[in-house]
């Protein structure tokens, strides 16, 4: 589940592949019982929509059949024009033969009245429509729909073959338009002694950000000896990762207390992949989404030094050891190093050179942070 954006537009995940294809089968089961008596019949895709549509439907039909296309242009943007015309007819001989048009989707009725239009006087022996998506809210026609595979809201859709302007033709599955994201989300991401709490502080104020450390919030809650401070005490100090269920309710609990927020900087969270996912899920829900994750990229051997370092200024029990500073290495190798994949499939991973004055990194991050 996520969020994309085309052109100037956000779509959510609104129907999915599986689905999809179920809603196909069903469609070809109740149309291959109907014809099943009938000679070769000539199924006509609608394009450019209904091409992903025809393919999986023939490849589900298993007697036999004729495929052909006609074209026809309909929408301008996300608004219906009423304004239509052929494009690309047929050459096939229709006389006696039984058609079945196959349309992606079926809104104000205006390309099925010239589909009907086109095929009148053709004095074919029957005339069959099926639509993969219909929406009954604004079909203003009295024309006659055989098959219909789901009913739809009047929202603006695109995927499995259906454009918005030109482009998500090529998605597998059906997204749905959503109000543009208000929020800048980042995850900022590194090892520990990056600079990611350092950072940070500049950045809130530079790009008006809440910030919450999920590592700040456990050593607040473990100083007042909160129930979740003591939970989290032992695995802290020890340089492992707190549970997921825990970090992951005490995350949303912080960003629940900023109703306002204009976005967050993630500073330690997600670190494993289940943290990645429930945030993702979780930013969805409010129509939101992360925008990127920028990494600040340090070497290990300089790591170590800055944490030693602060461990003697701060006196964090998990700065101070060196094997426990190790462990921390080891738990971001094993289990959080590996969302920079997670984000880079989204393309929203960027990496920041995290080596230099305090100064010139945040330099380099604010490179990245104005394009996000
Ligand atoms: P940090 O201040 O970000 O280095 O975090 C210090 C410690 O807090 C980590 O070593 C973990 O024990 C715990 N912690 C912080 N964030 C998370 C998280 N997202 N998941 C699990 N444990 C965390």
């Amino acid at each position: 589940m996520s969020i994309i954006k085309l052109h100037d537009k956000y779509f959510k995940s609104y129907i999915s592949a599986q689905k999809i294809d179920e809603t196909i089968k069903n469609l070809v089961n109740q149309i291959s019982e109907d014809l099943k008596d009938e000679d070769t019949p000539l199924f006509i895709g609608i394009l450019n929509g209904s091409f992903m549509f025809v393919a999986d439907f023939v490849k589900k039909y298993h007697a036999n059949c004729e495929v052909s296309f006609v074209k026809l242009a309909s929408y301008e943007g996300t608004n219906s024009t009423g304004a239509i015309k052929q494009l690309v007819g047929i050459n096939e001989n229709l006389e006696g033969r039984t058609v079945v048009i196959l349309e992606d989707i079926i809104d104000t009725g205006n390309t099925l009245q010239e589909i009907y239009k086109i095929f009148e006087n053709k004095n074919l022996k029957q005339l069959k429509i099926a639509t993969l998506f219909f929406k009954p809210d604004v079909f203003k026609k009295e024309l006659p729909i055989d098959y219909i595979g789901l009913s739809i809201p009047d929202k603006f859709i695109v995927g499995y073959g259906l454009d918005y302007d030109g482009i998500g033709r090529n998605l597998e599955s059906i997204y749905q338009l959503t109000k543009e994201q208000n929020m800048k989300n980042i995850v900022l991401f590194g090892p520990p002694g990056a600079g990611k709490g350092t950072q940070a502080d500049v950045l809130k104020e530079k790009y008006n950000l809440k910030h919450i450390s999920t590592g700040d919030v456990f050593r607040y809650n473990i100083k007042n000896e909160t129930e979740l401070g003591l939970l989290a005490k032992s695995y802290m100090d020890n340089g492992d990762l707190v549970p997921d269920e825990v970090t992951i309710d005490m995350l949303k609990a912080e960003v629940e207390k900023n109703p306002d927020a204009k976005g967050f900087i993630f500073d330690g969270f997600p670190r494993t992949e289940s943290q990645a996912k429930a945030l993702d899920a979780f930013l969805e829900e409010k129509g939101e989404g992360i925008n990127g994750m920028v990494a600040l990229e340090v070497p290990e051997d300089l790591l170590v030094e800055r944490l030693l370092g602060r461990g003697k200024v701060s006196g964090r029990a998990d700065d101070q050891d060196e094997s426990k500073i190790r462990n921390r290495f080891n738990e971001y190798n094993t289990k959080t190093a590996i969302l920079k994949d997670y984000y880079q499939a989204q393309n929203k991973y960027f990496a920041v050179n995290g080596v230099g004055s305090i100064s010139e990194i945040t330099e380099n991050l604010c490179q990245v942070f104005d394009k996000l």
